[in-house]
């Protein structure tokens, strides 16, 4: 290679180094958990994005919020990633998740002013975390996972979302109501609650469908718009003259060769209809198409049939009802059928919607979730999938902590206590952890629009003298007290896995000291 000097990097990166890496990449992580922290716990503010395109979405949840923006340095896609990961993991916690973080992120700065080593840094902050893990579980609530605790969750996590006027308690009964009906011995079956908006009434109108809701329309309109005790068929099958019948080329010589061709087609696109009239079936779902002569004749049997269903779809009417999904008509059987008490087409505003409903069906349920307009209708479902996920997480992974910035404040305690008996440089970081959790009370009390300082002090002092405190709100501001009084408790897990995340992503980027970027 003699002297050549070898290119990794092309003429138009940009590398930056050591402090000036660090410098940049904390202020953009930080910067990006900035704009997030206004709208944290229940008087958060709602935010307004637009995107390139005109869309508009109104929310109040910051994982959404993240997603919408355009966000492209690495250090700050980090603590996207932190809200996407606790959204995958919890579905609620996005917020505090990546506030948390950008915290560390500011700490972190402060201690490499100081010269503390990234390593360093590290250490204190998994030490730290896992003093915070222990923190959790120490305060996790000593009672019985039941109904009420699990509403109390639901509504914890709702509140401070936008449910047009709906009851947040009726909310939350139809939650965990809907998570009850889907819980089996091994575990949960999430996927098997749905939710499915639609606009058009005032979001009161939410309530739980047992059984599956999807957007479709019958091939025909003289068909039955409702089936009780329906034997339902999916059908992976293209209702129509087959491929070799269409190509092939007749020789017609004379008049009884065309009829009988005509004869032979005609005779297939009956064929459908008979062969599911003989079998019993009352509904046919078909993700394929449907010709038009042989949606008459299924019409003519009395048949409602649904043709072009998306995968998704037929798979969900498939599981509730216990149909397999069908890839030929030869051999069907009875157990290749589902049942349900109910089948009925409901027409809304321009919308179709096809109700699977009652008896095998209830095996699944949909959250039918109302709505004047489409974006508290979003709002709304944003919330009710919150709520779906802490709710499963708190019978799943053990219970509920007391909210409103009381777990944090005991977290934080609980590190400072442990602090002293830790050596060297690392209790600098360790203790810089516990300041950076502070931030949670401290801006849930801001939000409430109390003074921040004020507000921390005031928790720290009721937690000295062991008892739980929290900033709850109470109409215009809020009030020091104890969470579980006032009904405000968030799952164990959502608070373990926003400690996990973000010190994940902030002992990451706190190391990173070289940065190559090409652009
Ligand atoms: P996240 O995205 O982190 O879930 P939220 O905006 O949902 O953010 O706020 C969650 C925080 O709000 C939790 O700490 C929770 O305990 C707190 N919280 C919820 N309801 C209340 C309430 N009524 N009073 C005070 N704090 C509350
Ligand atoms: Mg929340």
């Amino acid at each position: 290679m003699g002297n050549q000097p070898m290119f990794i990097l092309s003429d138009d990166s940009q590398r930056s180094r050591g402090q000036d890496a660090q410098t940049s990449n904390i202020e953009a992580g930080k910067a990006v958990a900035e704009s997030v922290r206004t709208t944290l716990g229940p008087k958060g503010m709602d935010k307004m994005l637009v995107s390139d395109s005109g869309d508009v979405v109104i929310t109040n949840d910051g994982a959404t919020i993240l997603q919408e923006m355009d966000i492209e340095h690495p250090a700050a896609q980090m603590i996207v990633e932190v809200a996407e990961t606790q959204e995958a993991e919890v579905g609620d916690g996005t917020t505090t998740a990546s506030v948390l973080a950008g915290q560390l992120l500011a700490k972190a700065e402060d201690l490499l002013e100081d010269d503390v080593h990234p390593t360093v840094i590290v250490e204190g902050y998994n030490e730290a975390s896992r003093l915070a893990t222990e923190a959790i579980e120490e305060t996790a609530i000593d009672a019985e996972v039941d109904d009420d605790l699990l509403e109390q969750v639901a509504e914890t996590s709702m509140t401070g979302k936008g449910t047009g006027g709906v009851a947040p308690e009726r909310l939350a009964e139809t939650v965990v109501e809907a998570i009850r009906s889907v819980e089996a011995d091994d575990g949960i079956r999430r996927n098997d609650v749905r939710v499915r908006t639609q606009v058009g009434a005032s979001a009161t109108a939410t309530e739980l469908v047992e059984g599956v809701i999807v957007d479709e329309e019958p091939v025909r309109e003289d068909m039955p718009t409702s089936v009780e005790d329906a034997t339902i068929g999916v059908f992976d099958v293209e209702f129509d003259i087959r491929e070799a019948n269409v190509d092939a080329e007749y020789d017609i010589a004379d008049i009884d060769q065309l009829n009988a061709a005509i004869d032979a087609e005609e005779g297939e696109l009956a064929s459908y209809a008979e062969t599911l009239s003989e079998a019993g079936v009352d509904v046919a779902i078909v993700t394929d198409s449907i010709a038009d002569r042989a949606a008459s004749y299924l019409a003519e049997e009395g048949i409602l049939a649904f043709e072009s269903v998306s995968d998704d779809d037929a798979t969900a009417i498939a599981r509730a009802t216990g149909a397999s999904k069908v890839g030929s008509l030869e051999d069907l059987g009875d157990d290749d059928f589902g049942h349900a008490d109910n089948v009925g087409v409901e027409g809304f505003g321009e919308d179709d919607l096809l109700f699977v409903e009652g008896g095998d069906a209830a095996e699944s349920v949909t959250v039918f979730v109302r709505g004047g307009t489409e974006h508290l209708i979003d709002e709304l479902e944003r919330a009710i999938d919150d709520a779906l996920d802490v709710v499963t997480a708190s019978i799943e992974t053990g219970g509920g902590v007391p909210g409103a910035g009381a777990t944090e404040i005991a977290i934080a305690s609980h590190i400072r206590d442990r602090t002293a008996s830790i050596e060297g440089r690392r209790q600098l970081a360790v203790e810089a952890y516990a300041d950076a959790v502070d931030v949670l009370p401290r801006t849930l009390a801001s939000n409430l629009g109390m003074d921040p300082i004020d507000g921390l002090v005031q928790l720290r002092s009721e937690h000295d003298s062991e008892d739980r405190a929290g900033v709850i709100a109470e109409g215009q501001t809020g009030t020091v007290g104890d969470p579980m009084e006032y009904g405000v408790l968030d799952p164990a897990a959502v608070k373990r896995e926003a400690i996990e995340s973000a010190t994940e992503a902030a002992t990451m980027i706190a190391r990173i000291d070289d940065v190559i970027s090409a652009d």
